[in-house]
């Protein structure tokens, strides 16, 4: 019998498995239902509520959704009321405000629909069971806050936290097990004070400020007169993730305890074929993935959500799942909600989703890819050069707005994705780096160039409409978009971390795993800032007059291109040259996390945020408490993970293999011509690797014993995580790498990697 039976097991098992198959959505004759009619079939739309209330009380509530004002009691009554039957009848029995605590996960606490109600009589008590589902209910609930992280501005014995509903975001529901289902309510989560304890109240305050800024901004250069209508009332972000993750076998991926806890492997050798053919990307996709994609999709499709494109990625086992763009606090909601029914499906079909950003060491990690972009309250994208960009003196203000920003804020944008798993990423040659910079493409490149030295554009034509030849003259296709700006798509930097994409921009060093809140915030908030900073540039050059020439906008436009020269790179990302070039630049290149988060607290970034107020300074003390105590936590759990895997499992199994071998050469020696046997030449390799190891577990442990003598001091901890952790793993990693190549197989006890990424 084999020693490593279970990994014999499991892939026997996997060879046998059928693909899980469901139904998918039919009419009565069998005939499909379109998506378009059962897509947000789950959801509680505003024309429900709208359904749900009289005239004046719906116009209200909207007025309310849009300031952000707590509702009237009679109003909350009315939806909880409507909300409730619409669940019920959906085979709903519980409801939950649904958050995001800053764990980067979700969180919810189910309530039971029914309630009892007592009533007195002469005979005495009565006590009926009821359904209900109050207003307040519906507005407010209160979490016991002690147990979520709030970087020391809760103490326990003051745990209050409340969640009340976000209005903006539409209620829904999920399947609960045995076809029930639960009522879930999007929520914001805040202290008794009003700080926020979560991810998503910033967001929120990020997006109006967004709004402010670009509302005045465009009142001037639309020339709006002082106290008249704007032409534009409202701007929101939008947003669109592109969702990268691994899909591995549930039964390999239980037998890795690395995974189970961490999310990665903390050791395994590349398999002698991975990503180096580019073979996987945009490849066929395995059947059991598409049908957990399938079936991912139809929730998904029936939550609302947009899922738009799936395909396979670069490395093995890797694929990704991106949405069409929605309002920024809504896409992230979504966003959540896919990672969520993913994982979910992918149990059932006995696959288990990856999201750590690095999985797997030597094959490409996962990203988040976060698409960006403003749009007016009438669709207009801010960031769309739909007329002639030389003379668009709306987008290109808009464009330098966010150049600045990224100038002025670029480390703080480092840390709005710095993380435990995501620095295994970033930087790492096949990921954004650590520098921010932005990649505009050649020919915005070449605009501002030409208005910064005030000469004509070079080879810049640009009729509307471009045709691209396929052949024959039947599929000649038409592309409707400016020519310069489809070059730009084709000429693509993958090496840049904030990349101009046509009409977008997209912040690609954002993590897998994250929220795309946090990032999403930093990003809305710098834009804001420098939105303000470009306006009063522009008040200053217009002087007296009411109102902005173009050749004022021209001057501002000039001058931020200028001052935001240095954060613009078009090169190689990945190539020494530019971490050396982006020191000339001044360019902050931030390597670690510790020093990363540092940055909430430097006042050049802290004010920016404050001053906007979408954080208050004990909100931005108390995220920083929590990012450094979190990465301290990650890296510690890792640590005693892999020391376990390490004492318990790797080297026992090169102790038995070593056994076996000493004994070979102990039956041997008696032989005459085997005293220098082929076993005993193994062993004298085998030796040093064991050893090695070993020692490399006694360093690891006092790397630990090192955490615990910090008591109390996130700070601490993290720095000497990052100081002692981090380097005591990877030379425990290399020892055990090594040892994995000259261990036979049947004694290694853990799926390698050949086996997690080839199924
Ligand atoms: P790509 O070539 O990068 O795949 P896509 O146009 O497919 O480009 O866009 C990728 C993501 O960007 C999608 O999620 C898409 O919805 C989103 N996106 C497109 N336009 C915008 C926009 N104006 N604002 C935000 N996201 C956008
Ligand atoms: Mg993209």
């Amino acid at each position: 019998m084999s020693l490593n039976s279970a990994r014999v097991e499991s892939l026997r098992d996997i060879i046998d498995r059928p693909t899980r198959v469901i139904s998918y959505p039919k009419k009565a004759d069998g005939t499909p239902v379109y998506t378009s009619e059962f897509f947000g079939e789950n959801v509680f739309h505003l024309q429900q509520i709208a359904k749900a209330l009289p005239k004046p009380a719906f116009a209200s509530f909207l007025k309310q959704m849009r300031g952000r004002q707590a509702l009237d009691r009679a109003t909350a009554d009315a939806i909880a009321h409507a909300v409730r039957i619409w669940a019920m009848d959906r085979g709903a029995t519980h409801f939950t405000h649904w958050f995001q605590p800053q764990t980067g996960t979700t969180a919810e606490k189910h309530d039971a629909f029914l309630t009892l109600k007592s009533t007195f009589t002469a005979a005495g008590e009565e006590v009926t069971a009821i359904d209900a589902f109050s207003g307040s209910q519906l507005l407010q609930a209160e979490p016991d806050a002690s147990s979520f992280p709030s970087g020391g501005m809760r103490t326990t014995f003051e745990a209050r936290g409340y969640t009340v509903w976000d209005t903006t975001s539409p209620m829904f529901i999920q399947e609960g097990p045995h076809g029930t289902s639960v009522l879930y309510i999007p929520s914001v989560f805040i202290s008794y004070n009003g700080d926020a304890l979560d991810e998503k109240t910033v967001l929120l305050r990020s997006t109006e400020q967004i709004s402010k800024s670009c509302v005045e901004l465009l009142s001037l250069i639309e020339s709006v007169p002082v106290g008249a209508q704007p032409r534009t009332s409202h701007v929101f972000t939008t947003l669109g993730t592109e969702q990268e993750y691994f899909l591995i076998d549930r039964s390999l991926y239980a037998l890795r305890p690395d995974l189970k806890t961490t999310g990665r492997t903390l050791i395994g050798n590349l398999p002698p074929k991975h990503q180096q053919m580019d073979d996987h990307y945009f490849g066929r996709v395995p059947s059991k993935v598409m049908a957990t994609m399938s079936e991912a999709e139809l929730e998904l499709f029936r939550l609302g959500v947009p899922v738009k494109t799936r395909h396979n990625e670069v490395a093995p086992q890797q694929f990704e799942l991106a949405p069409i763009f929605e309002e920024a606090s809504l896409a992230v909601d979504h966003n959540l909600l896919t990672m969520d029914v993913l994982s979910k499906v992918a149990h059932k079909n006995k696959l288990k989703v990856l999201y750590h950003e690095k999985p797997f060491k030597g094959v490409n990690g996962s990203g988040k890819h976060c698409n960006w972009s403003m749009s007016t309250d009438r669709g207009e994208n801010l960031l769309d050069p739909t007329v002639k960009p030389e003379t668009n003196y709306r987008f290109l203000l808009i464009l330098v707005s966010v150049l600045h920003a990224v100038q002025q804020h670029g480390a703080l944008l480092r840390t709005s994705i710095s993380s435990s798993s995501n620095e295994h990423r970033l930087g790492a040659c096949e990921a954004p780096p650590s520098i921010l910079s932005i990649f505009l493409g050649e020919h915005l490149n070449e605009v501002l160039d030409s208005i910064e030295e005030s000469r004509p554009i070079k080879n810049f034509s640009m009729p509307e409409i471009q045709t691209i030849k396929l052949g024959g003259t039947a599929l000649d296709v038409k592309v409707a978009s400016l020519p310069s700006i489809s070059r730009d798509l084709t000429d693509r930097n993958r090496t840049s971390p904030f990349a101009f994409t046509g009409n977008k921009f997209e912040f690609r060093a954002v993590g897998s795993k994250q929220s795309p809140s946090f990032p999403v915030t930093i990003l809305n908030a710098a834009v804001a800032s420098a939105i303000q900073d470009v306006t009063s540039a522009l008040r200053e050059q217009m002087g007296s007059k009411p109102f902005p020439s173009d050749a004022d906008k021209l001057a501002v436009i000039k001058k931020f291109i200028v001052s935001t020269k240095n954060i613009r790179f078009e090169g190689d990302g990945y190539s020494d040259a530019w971490i050396e070039e982006a020191g000339k630049r001044g360019l902050p290149n931030i390597r670690t996390c510790p020093e990363a988060f540092e940055q909430l607290l430097n006042p050049a970034h802290a004010t920016m945020l404050t001053k906007l107020g979408i954080f208050s300074q004990s909100e931005l003390t108390s995220r920083y408490f929590i990012m450094n105590e979190r990465y301290a936590k990650d890296l510690l759990v890792e640590a005693n993970t892999m020391r376990t895997l390490l004492a318990q499992q790797i080297l026992p199994a090169a102790f038995e293999y070593r056994g076996s071998l000493a004994q070979s050469v102990q039956y041997l020696n008696g032989i005459e011509g085997e005293a220098q046997s082929p076993e005993l030449e193994a062993l004298k390799v085998l030796t040093p690797a064991v050893k090695e190891l070993q020692s490399a577990i006694v360093s690891l442990d006092g790397a630990i014993a090192k955490m615990h003598t910090i008591h109390d001091d996130a700070v601490a901890e993290a720095k000497a995580a990052s100081d002692y952790i981090l380097p005591a793993m990877q030379a425990a990693r290399a020892a055990a790498d090594r040892l994995e190549v000259m261990t036979a197989d049947r004694y290694y006890p853990i799926p390698r990697y050949s086996e997690l990424l080839w199924f």
